[in-house]
């Protein structure tokens, strides 16, 4: 199948462009080597966010952003997705994340699509 095949460098790269572009250039988010970040081979979903999290020896994991390498094949997409799990991991970070998609969710959604020319209604 033609188009982009991802990698984590790729990942890290669309996040670091986004990080020091507004609005995220105001949010104070972790540098990229304080994120891990992974292809996933899952189709029913283009991205997902897992917060900082104890591990089991006791030190604290890094928050990851996982993005689908079988539905993300275009960089508009990439650049796209890894901006909407940017919010998530805003708001895991500033403690607002109650409840997926909820309404403070969908404001900075729509600050990020003005900012960035995404499409508000396929965000
Ligand atoms: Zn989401």
């Amino acid at each position: 199948m033609a188009g982009l095949r991802l990698t984590p460098e790729m990942l890290e790269g669309a996040y670091e462009y986004l990080r020091v572009s507004p609005p995220f250039s105001r949010w104070n988010l972790p540098h990229a080597d304080q994120v891990s970040f992974r292809v996933m081979g899952t189709r029913d979903r283009f991205g997902h966010f897992r917060g900082r999290h104890k591990r089991a020896s006791g030190n604290e994991a890094f928050s990851e952003i996982a993005i689908s390498a079988g539905m993300v094949r275009s960089s508009d997409l990439l650049i796209a997705t890894m901006a909407h799990e940017m919010i998530h991991l805003y708001q895991d970070e500033t403690g607002t994340a109650r409840g997926h998609h909820n309404p403070a969710f969908q404001k900075l959604a729509r600050r990020v699509c003005a900012a960035h020319g995404f499409d508000l209604e396929s965000f």
